[in-house]
This record gives C-alpha cells, structure tokens and sequence, in this order.
C-alpha cells in the first residue's frame, strides 16, 4: 500500500482533506488517489444509512432478493471489465478475479433466493405442558445499520457478501474496504448504483485504518470484520465500549494431513493450489502440510515437481498467480522463510525476492519445519508450502489442534469413514476430506473460525441469522380471565408442589392434574 506523500496527510491547495493512492503490484504505477473519509463524513454515510433502513426492512423479502438479483445483469454486462480492474489492483489473474471474486454474487443470490424464506420467516415451535393453552413462535428482524469492514486479499468477494447476506436480511450497510484495495470498493459502490435498490442503503466509505475506527464508533448496529487478529482485537475493544455485537473473521494457519493411504497425486496437486492460489493471500490457505513419515519423501517429491510447473506473472490469460497484493506483506513472507531456514529448514524452490519490478515472492516449498518456526506459528499468507514430517496420524492431528487458529483443515486418505472421522477432530471451523478451499465458495453452509481465527458465522442460514435479531413470540387467545400462577397465591402452594414434583419426576398426569387444580382456585378466585 502506498499513502500518498506525507503519510496520508497530503494537503491539497486549500483543502484539508486526507488521500491515499493505490498502486498497481505489478508495474508500481498509481491507479488512483482516494480521499480518506473522515469521521464525520463516517458518520453522515451511517444516518444516510439509518434514514433508508425503514424504506428497506420494510420491503417485503421476496422483492428484496428481485432488486439484488438485478446485479446479475449488472455484473454479466460488465464482468469482464470488473475483472480487469480488479486484477490491476491485486495482480491476481483474470480467471481468479472472475470466479472468485465476481462469481460470489450469482453463487449466493441464486442459493438465498431458494432458501432465505425459509431461514427467516416466522416459525412455531412445541410450548411445553408448563404454558397451557399457549403458541410459542420464532422470528428475525433485522438489526438495522451493518459495519462492515473488509480485507485487501479477496477485496470484492469479502466485502460483497457480508453486504448481501445483511441486506437480504433487511439491513442496511456501510462498507469500508481496504486502503489497499479501494478500486474494489468502487466496483460494489458501481453495481449498487446501477440496481433499484433504495438511496443510501448501501455506502461505501473509502479510508484507512482511522475510517474502520470511526465506523465502529458511528451509530452501527453491528460489525462484520474480516482481517487480521490484531486489529480484530481492536475492533472488538471499541466495540465492547458500546457495546454491540461483533464478528470477526480472521487468520488462518490451515493444516493439510496427509494419511499413508492418500491419493498423493491428486494431494499434490491440491497442497499446490491450495497453497499458492491468490500468491497464499487467502485465509484458508494451506499454511501447513503434515505428512505421515510412512509417505513423507514421496510426496514431497510430488510436491516439489508440481510447484516447479506453477506460472507466476502479470495478470493475463496464461498466469497461474500474480505478484503480492500489499507490498509490506512481501517482507512478512521472506522473514518467515529466512527464519526457517536459519532453524534447519530446506527450501526446496523459492525462498529469495526476485530483482526486478513488481513485489512479486516465487512459489517456495520449505521442508523440516519444525514447531518452533515463525513460518509454522504465524500466519505467513504468501505463496509458502511448510512441510512437517508427523509420526502417524495422531501426530498430525494433535499438531494440526496445538496452534492458535482454527478456521480450516482438511485430511487425505482414500478411507472416507476414516478421513471423516480423522477431519471431525480438528478444531477448526470448516474441514474437508480429499478436498481444500472448496467450502469457502459453497453458499449452503456456515463459514468462519474457532480460535484466533474468530467467532461468529456467515453463508448458509448462519449468514442471514447472524445479521438478525430474534425475537420470540408467545400466544394466548385471551379467553380466561386469568392464569394458574398469578396471583392470588392462597391455597395454591399443595398444588405448585404437585405439578413441581410431578415435572422433576417425569410424571405428567400429576403435573397437568396439579396445573388444572391451580387454574380451577384461579378461576374462583376471578369470580369474586
Ligand atoms: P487488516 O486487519 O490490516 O485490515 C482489515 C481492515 O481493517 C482494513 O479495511 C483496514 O483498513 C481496517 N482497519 C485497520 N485498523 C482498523 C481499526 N483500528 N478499526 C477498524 N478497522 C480497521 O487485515 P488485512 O491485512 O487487510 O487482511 C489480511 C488478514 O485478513 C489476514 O490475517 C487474513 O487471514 C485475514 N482474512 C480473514 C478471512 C476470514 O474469512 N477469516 C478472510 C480474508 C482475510
């Protein structure tokens, strides 16, 4: 990321205003200059949103998910060009760009559309022998305005879904996303435009750190965050002074078991993609490899052969991953392959920062990695595969769960009860057997993480209850002048004993017989 000259506090010719500018990682050269919004600009977009929350939460669902769906045309007609520019900013190739960042909005609008009336409409559920004569239902309203605050690696598709899933939900929303990738924001600020959703439902606030803080401050109802496990911590600090409710989406260190009896061939392929895909700036990167000793050399040789085939590049047709999206991050990764290697570790390919333009790190496998590592304890979120030689797989699972995060994790064995068996022991929040990365574009089920990694749920029926309060509903036709347990309390204690044993122990009969005797005195009581 580069801020522009005076770090972000350029002053332009009578104007105070802050701006940053983005840059492309391949060339250097400047996309745009942002202004950074300030807080109480942060402030008009959240009462902006907040005055078109009744207009919104008041349209009935079904024509909510009709005026979302007009961005699919919206984004069939211009994809390419989304794509285009968000290869730009990111480096990462056009066909990363189209089917995982744009692709996310047909995958989620069409899966909620089929499911979202079933997920919040009202529901009754079974009133227990205690409440007689009484319904008990569920319902979800909306929260109202929704924070949300996005990361650089994934900077359309992290910031467009939690956006959709709350206003499906009937929120309203203002977005921030990264500084590092604003043209993104831009994009979702275009799409919003150009549907017949209502003015002001959905603002995208461009800024930096100081933007998200003063959005977590604003008049926010929630925050949805996604980044790192610093700044999680900050977010939800702020927060807890207000407080409202959080969810944060953070880091990973996603461990991949190799079994004995693996399909190593196809494992390989997967550790490769599932590695180096988006240059390892994915949270659900594989970021450890634990393979059973019995198939360790092998595998590794595998390994090595598919990671040697991986075109890294400028973002054109041909290129299998780019460059690094934020510069800084580049640092990260080479500190964590030379303080593996000065521990003992092998790199295998890889491992220097090439001469020349572009904040590009080659693909790099690093084996003998050993506990004690900062590229096997911290997140490293670069085109990095750590191998681990475990014992068995027991080993691997209790490496796997011995670590700070817990968002994904996946286990490789041509034995499916096994490997699913083997997976349910993970402590993670998404796990796969023969299969990585998959489940985070699935919209029919739950994603987010235990640990460091987070809390809190989104996709599948989670990600519209989680931006949703529920509120409980209890009937009553009204027809008796009174209850078994109001007042008065005289000669009613025998009875409140009887229907209280007759509910501990299980006894039904008694404890109705006792609840009709105490309506029976409510009701001569009521006469007089
Ligand atoms: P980051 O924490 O640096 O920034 C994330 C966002 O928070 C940015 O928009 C930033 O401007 C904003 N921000 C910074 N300071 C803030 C503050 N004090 N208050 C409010 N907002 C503030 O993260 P990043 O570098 O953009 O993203 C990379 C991290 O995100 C990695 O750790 C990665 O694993 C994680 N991530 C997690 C998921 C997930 O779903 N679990 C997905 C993608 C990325």
């Amino acid at each position: 990321m580069t801020i522009a000259a005076g770090a972000g506090k350029k002053k332009r010719s009578g104007s105070t205003a802050r701006t940053f500018v983005n840059t492309n990682p391949v060339t250097g050269d400047e996309i745009a200059t942002f202004q950074i919004t300030t807080p109480d600009e942060v402030n008009a977009a959240v009462a902006r949103a907040r005055a078109a929350s009744a207009a919104w939460k008041n349209t009935p669902l079904e024509r909510r998910l009709q005026i979302l769906a007009e961005m699919k045309a919206v984004i069939a007609r211009n994809g390419e060009s989304y794509a285009r520019r968000i290869s730009e900013e990111t480096g990462k190739p056009l066909v990363d760009s189209l089917m995982t960042e744009l692709m996310s909005v047909p995958i989620f609008i069409d899966y909620y559309i089929k499911h979202a009336d079933r997920v919040l409409r009202r529901r009754r559920v079974r009133t227990p022998i205690l409440f007689p004569g009484k319904s008990s239902h569920i319902e979800h309203f909306p929260m109202g305005v929704i924070g949300v605050i996005s990361p650089w690696n994934f900077p359309f598709q992290l910031a467009m879904v939690p956006v959709l899933s709350a206003l499906i939900a009937g929120n309203t929303v203002v977005l921030k996303p990264s500084e590092v990738t604003p043209v993104s924001g831009e994009i979702i600020r275009e799409i919003f435009a150009a549907i017949s959703i209502p003015v002001g439902a959905v603002q995208v606030i461009q800024g930096d750190g100081s933007t998200g803080a003063a959005l977590v401050e604003a008049d926010v109802d929630k925050i949805f965050f996604t980044g790192s496990v610093a700044t999680g911590r900050r977010v939800m600090a702020a927060a807890a002074a207000k407080p409202i409710p959080v969810e944060l989406e953070l880091g990973g260190k996603d461990a991949m078991i190799i079994c004995a009896d693996a399909n190593l061939k196809r494992a390989a392929k997967a550790a490769v993609w599932g590695g180096l895909v988006n240059c390892g700036q994915m949270c659900v990167s594989v970021e450890r490899i634990l393979v059973v000793d019995e198939v360790h050399d092998e595998f590794v040789r595998l390994l090595a052969a598919e990671v040697d085939k991986v075109r890294q590049g400028a973002p054109d047709e041909h290129a299998d991953i780019g460059p690094m999206i934020f510069g800084r991050q580049v640092e990260v990764v080479d500190a964590h392959v030379r303080d593996a290697r000065e521990r003992g570790a092998v790199i295998l390919s890889g491992g220097e920062i090439p001469d020349g333009p572009g904040q590009y790190y080659p693909p790099t496998l690093v084996t003998g990695v050993t506990a004690e590592m900062d590229i096997y304890r911290e997140e490293t979120f670069g085109p990095v595969l750590p191998v681990v030689r475990c014992r068995d797989e027991a080993h691997a699972i209790e490496l796997a769960n011995d670590h700070q995060y817990g968002l994904n994790g996946s286990v490789w064995t041509r034995d499916i009860s096994r490997g699913m068996a083997l997976a349910s022991q993970i402590e993670a929040g998404q796990v796969s057997v023969n299969d990585l990365v998959a489940s985070v574009g699935n919209p029919a089920i739950p994603f987010g993480g235990v640990k460091n990694s987070g809390f809190g749920r989104y996709h599948g029926a989670e990600g519209l209850l989680s931006f949703s309060h529920t509120r409980s509903l209890m009937v009553d036709r009204g027809f008796l002048p009174t209850e078994p347990f109001w007042f008065p309390y005289a000669q009613k204690y025998p009875h409140m004993v009887g229907a209280f044993r007759g509910l501990l122990r299980n006894n039904m009969p008694k404890a109705l017989a006792s609840l009709i005797r105490l309506q029976r005195i409510s009701l001569r009581a009521a006469k007089d």
